[in-house]
Parts: C-alpha cells; structure tokens; sequence
C-alpha cells in the first residue's frame, strides 16, 4: 500500500487505484494511488479527466513548441499512417519525410554542409553523438583522443554515455561504475575547461556537450563571453564542440538551434523535443561536414555501425515537417526571444517572496523560480509541493532540484505569464503558511539573475 506524506496527499490529485504504470524519475510510492490524468490539450491548455482546465506552463516536458492540439500535424500523421507507417533506413533504404527532413534541417543549421543522423529521442542523440566523436577520432588515426567533457548542472538524457555525461549528481548515483574518460566541470567557467584539458591533456579529449542554457539543472544561463570561449578553446586544441539544443533548438531561445545567439560553430548539434513539438518522438545529431567527411567522402572508411531501429521514422518524420511548417508560418521561431523579456518581468517580483532565492530567466522563453535554501532545509519536498499547489490554481510547472521551472508554448501571450505569476505566488503563500514562515524577507532586495 502506498504512503504519501500528509501535506503531499493534500495537494495530490484524489485518489485511484493502484496503476501499473512505473512514472520516469517519480517516487513511486508517492504517485502510485495519486495519478493525475491529463485527457485533451489545445494551444497552450490542457484538461484533466475532471474536465478541469490548466495553463500548461511547461511546453509539457520543454517539448510542445506549437501548442497542443494541432490538426494539421495530426493530419499529416494519419497520411503518412497510411501510405508507409513505418519502415527502415538501414543500408540505402530511405523514405522521402525522413530525405525532405534532412535536408530542411541541414539548409536550417548553422554550420556548413551538415549532416541528419536520426534518432528517437535525446538521449539517443546523446549517446550518438559521443560514440561518433570517438568514431571520429578513430577514423582519422587518432584513437587516444577518448575523452569526455560535461558541466555541472546538465542533463543529457538517462542512457549510457548520458548518465555518465550528467552534472546533476543524483543522476549519477546507484548505477555501479559509468564510463570512464568522461569528466564534469564547473559549468560557468571556461578557467575549468582550460584546466581540465590540461590535466587530461587536449590531445585525448575528444569532445566537449554543452547546453546553451542548461536547462533540467536548474535554467541556467551562460556567463557573456562563455559560448564564445568554449568555441575558441574547441577550434584551439582540436577538441568537438557538441552543442545540446535537445530543449534549446525550434525556437526556444528564439533561432533554429538555440546556439545561434552566440554566433558560433559546432561541430554537431544533439536535438529532439520541438523537432515535432513531441507529436511523435524524434531526435537527432547534426553533424558538421567536416566530422561527417571521413565516413561520407572515404571509400575505406568503414560504416558507422550505429543507429536505433526507428531512425528516419517516416511517420515521425512527417510529423516534424508539419511542425516546421506551422514554426514557419506562424513565425514562431523567434517568439522564445520576444518573449523572453516578458517572461522575466512577469516572475521577477516572486525573487521577493521570502520562501524564494532567486528567478532565473532572461535568455529564452524558460525560467525557473528557486527556493530559498531555508525552504528546502524545511522540507526536501517543497519544489513538489509548490508544483501541486500551483496546478491547484490552474497552472502546470515543473518541479527541478530546488526550484520549479517555467517554460510555456511558443504560442503563449505575454498576458498569459501574469496567470502564470500570480498561480506561483498563491502557491508559495500556501507553502509559507503551511509552514508558519516569517515575511520578513520581503524586505530584502530581490534576486534576479539575468543571464546571457
Ligand atoms: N539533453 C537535454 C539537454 C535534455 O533536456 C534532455 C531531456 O530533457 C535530453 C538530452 C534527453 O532527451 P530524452 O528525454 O528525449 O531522451
């Protein structure tokens, strides 16, 4: 039987029998009699099975770019359902979706002639990318070059080389050995990333992964000059530059592939989530001509021997060209920009709840809001808490480490951030009298960090 703290039950949604469904990074016992069943979305609402109505202040998991609801992607799902549902790309197999696909996000992408490699997902990406960087070093005789690099505070997906690549450290725990070669540095210090490839040696690194802003650990935004740095010290020592736009890209940071701000040029770029908007899952590597030309241009180079069975999904695939048509058209790529401003004024009054550290938020149409770390030191829970509170006021953000993060629909209103303020602020209140806290901190000056 399932035991769930009193205050947790109290915010939880009511109760229902015991389900079989075993929920991605959920505790288990907590959810299991206390499911909360969403039904319907449309734009930027979605219902649960009560017929209640919520502003779904997270793009669903920083995936639903074009909103819930779309017919035109449904449509273009059920034709392709029809004509070939599915078959593989394996040897010179191909279908034209996944063709006209690689070739709209190659004209899109911005480093020269780049190639699609596709995936079903982001950590499938992230794990594709890493053994191709080795591949890569490979190929051209330089098998040493193993190593890899990552930053605090990321996130790249839950599979082998992702776990290993992860700066959030309690995602590293309980799995026994991960990969070695791989190493974690400070994630806003390119000091760390000098240091560390000297203690490596850059002549065995063979690549570096880094969110333009970290996203799942915590929205966190680089320093200025950072990006920029990181390419110049990549170009410098010969070590990959792997950018993962898996929630950065389609428009979250307001371009194609999020890195576009910095005005730089990776070597590969991981993607997946606004490819298709999460209509079906997808992801993918794009690929710099330059890593791509061994394999590409070399007739005794050997094939890539990797590759996930639904790689160029025809059906996904034609989801995620409906999904760039409808960004196209309704020029949403660059709302995470124009919204971004708006997004950071509507919560920066929250940095003045006494239950609140700080707003993160500024760069992109994504923001977290983080507790005070009194507030945690009160209740490990709270970020869980202040989520099922909100969604009590009709809003749905995500708790993450110790903040709840925000990050809506491309097609959200800048009216619709004030619903979101103001459901995050009753939710704290709730939170603070619960546990009986003092104002006084509403006197202090505000924190809010405007990154990037
Ligand atoms: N990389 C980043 C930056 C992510 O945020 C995520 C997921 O949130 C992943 C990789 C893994 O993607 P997926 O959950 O589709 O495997």
């Amino acid at each position: 039987m399932a035991v769930m703290s009193s205050t947790l039950q109290a915010a939880a949604g009511r109760r229902r029998t015991d389900t079989r469904l075993w929920h991605p990074f959920a505790k288990m016992s907590d959810v299991r009699e206390h499911e909360f069943v969403l039904t319907r979305g449309e734009d930027v609402w979605v219902w649960d099975d009560q017929g209640r109505r919520y502003y779904d202040g997270t793009a669903s998991l920083w995936y639903a770019n074009v909103g819930h609801g779309r017919r035109e992607i449904a449509e273009a799902i059920a034709r392709q359902l029809e004509q070939l549902e599915a078959y593989s790309i394996f040897n010179d197999l191909t279908n034209r979706p996944a063709r006209e696909l690689a070739a709209r996000l190659s004209a899109l992408a911005p480093m020269p002639d780049a190639r699609v490699i596709m995936t079903s997902g982001g950590a499938d990406s992230i794990d594709t990318a890493a053994k191709l960087a080795r591949q890569y070093w490979h190929v051209m005789g330089h098998g040493e070059r193993m190593h890899l690099i990552s930053r605090t505070c990321s996130y790249h997906g839950t599979h082998g080389f992702g776990t290993s690549l992860a700066g959030i450290p309690g995602n590293r725990e309980g799995w026994g050995p991960l990969h070695p070669n791989v190493s974690v540095i400070q994630h806003d210090s390119l000091e760390a990333l000098e240091r560390e490839l000297e203690v490596i040696g850059a002549d065995h690194v063979a690549a570096f992964f880094c969110e333009p802003v970290i996203g799942a650990g915590g929205v966190h935004a680089p320093p200025p000059g950072y990006i920029e740095g990181v390419a110049e010290i990549c170009r410098r020592t010969g070590v990959l530059m792997i950018i993962d736009s898996v929630i950065c890209a389609f428009g979250r940071l307001g371009t194609w592939f999020g890195i576009e701000r910095w005005g730089v040029e990776p070597d590969m770029i991981t993607f997946a989530k606004g490819v298709t908007s999460g209509y079906l899952p997808l992801g993918g590597v794009m690929v710099s001509g330059r890593v791509a030309e061994p394999f590409w241009d070399r007739p005794d180079a050997p094939p890539l021997r990797h590759g996930p069975t639904y790689s160029g999904h025809p059906t996904c695939a034609a989801a995620a060209l409906a999904n760039l048509d409808i960004l196209e058209r309704e020029n949403l790529i660059v709302r995470g920009q124009e919204l971004e401003g708006a997004l950071r004024a509507a919560l920066e009054p929250l940095a003045q709840h006494p239950l609140v550290a700080e707003v993160r938020a500024g760069v992109g149409l994504l923001a977290a809001v983080e507790l005070a770390p009194e507030t945690i030191a009160h209740s490990a829970a709270a970020p869980l808490e202040l989520f099922q509170r909100v969604r009590e006021h009709g809003v749905l953000v995500r708790p993450l480490g110790g903040s709840v993060a925000i990050s809506p629909p491309l097609t959200a209103q800048p009216e619709h951030f004030a619903l979101i303020a103001d459901a995050v602020a009753r939710g704290l209140d709730e939170l603070g009298d619960r546990a009986g806290a003092s104002t006084e901190r509403y006197d202090r000056a505000p924190m809010v960090r405007a990154e990037g």
